[in-house]
């Protein structure tokens, strides 16, 4: 059947090889390394003519299902999953751009990306220059024969800034350059990336993907619509593996000998938070749009951050770019960082924790933890207050959630 909805094709995409006992999920393969038949037939393999596993850091079977699943589920033309979202990010940088290289990224990042581009990459020349992408002069005006990508985060968090992606898609079209997002925050049900002109996904499955924090995980998503000659240091791929340079070059160079793969067990997990993904983002949406109303007329409540509401400044693009399912991440302001502490502190439900999109509810005072390491004029110019709280809405019953803000605010 074509066109099934997102939960039923997850559930419905075949296994590469056919399963000997047909069995209704994905076998957990922990295996390392996988035999041949003949000597002949090994030679055959190494070199590419024969297509089988051979060592687990390269590829596995489960792993293999987890990544043909996601590539259904994204319309995209191939995936990598790898072993975290830190590692997605970076292999995926690491095989685009080189040495006296640079790429252009949005300033509001999370904040070990912003760590990466900031202080780790420099170290292997290659530079980030830092925009604001709200304004579009800002951007061009960084882009020189150096530049390589435009990197930006599909809503950035804890602000919850949506990025007009089409504005982006243009300009890195017109330049030439890869477009790169980090779509983490809005999951493959609800955005489709390669529609709007992205280039490359790179997604922390940690967070929604593993299906409630059960295992750390990242994909890389190539949408297959980007000339890969464009870009130099893809060349040695381009001739052997045309279309498929990139993932190629990440297979057969950057992923492989960087070490980054998934583990077996954990492709297990992702296999099956793919399956409830719909169903759980769903339900943390309902949480977000009645804790939203909630947050909104009370008192103690400053001021409400979550573009899923209408009365959110960024609602349009919401609905624009993801069915208006922002993600199910939501911000709101107390008085002082002192009432922030305090309600944290009187909070008997909501979990105080750094994880994004647990089936539990989850808070955190951005300004003071997150944001430790950024300096004064960073927090100011990155919109990070010390009066802001972020809750990343679990699937509770609502009614518990709502009373325990109740219980908390006083
Ligand atoms: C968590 C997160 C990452 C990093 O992912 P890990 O799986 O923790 O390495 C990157 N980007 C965003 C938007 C995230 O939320």
């Amino acid at each position: 059947m074509k066109n099934t909805g997102f939960t039923t094709t997850s559930l419905n995409i075949p296994y590469a090889k056919k399963d000997p006992h047909n069995a209704l999920q994905m076998p957990l393969y922990e295996a390392v390394a996988f035999d041949f038949e003949s000597a002949e037939q090994m030679e055959a393999n190494f070199k590419g003519e024969y297509i089988a596993h051979v060592y687990s850091r390269t590829s596995s079977p489960t792993l293999e299902y987890f990544e043909l699943k996601l590539k259904a589920l994204t319309n995209s033309h191939a995936v990598l999953g790898v072993s975290s979202g830190m590692a997605a990010i970076s292999n995926a940088i690491l095989a685009i751009v080189k040495e006296g290289e640079n790429i252009i990224s949005d300033i509001q990042l999370f904040g070990h990306t912003y760590s990466l581009f900031k202080q780790t990459l420099p170290g292997c020349g290659i530079e980030t220059r830092f925009a604001n992408f709200k304004v579009q002069a800002e951007i061009e005006k960084l882009i020189n024969n150096k530049t390589r990508a435009i990197y930006f985060e599909t809503v950035t968090n804890p602000q919850l800034e949506i990025a007009d992606i089409e504005m982006l898609a243009s300009i890195a079209k017109k330049h030439n350059l890869l477009l790169i997002t980090d779509s983490t925050m809005t999951p493959p049900n609800v955005f489709q990336a390669g529609k709007f002109g992205v280039n490359i996904e790179v997604i922390s499955t940690t967070k929604y993907i593993s299906g409630g924090a059960t295992s750390f995980g990242g994909a890389i998503i190539d949408h297959g619509n980007y000339d890969w000659t464009l870009n130099e240091n893809l060349n040695k791929y381009t001739e052997k593996f045309g279309k498929n340079a990139f993932i190629a070059k990440l297979r057969k160079n950057i992923y492989r000998n960087f070490g980054g793969s998934m583990a077996p067990q954990t492709a297990r997990f992702m296999i099956q938070g793919l399956d409830i993904l719909e169903l759980r983002v769903e339900k943390c949406y309902k949480n977000c749009m009645a804790l939203g109303a909630f947050l909104e007329t009370h008192q103690k409540v400053k001021q409400v951050g979550y573009p899923g509401l209408k009365t959110d400044k960024r609602f349009k693009l919401s609905e624009k770019y993801f069915n208006g399912i922002p993600g199910t991440i939501m911000s709101f302001d107390l008085e002082s960082k002192a009432a922030c502490f305090a309600f944290m502190n009187r909070l008997q439900i909501i979990r105080r924790a750094t994880n994004l999109n647990d089936n539990k509810s989850l808070i955190i005072h951005p300004y003071s933890t997150i944001y430790n390491e950024f300096s004064e004029e960073e927090r100011k110019n990155t919109d990070i207050r010390d009066t802001m709280m972020r809750l990343s809405a679990g699937i509770e019953n609502v009614e518990d959630l709502i009373a325990d803000f109740g219980q908390a605010l006083g």
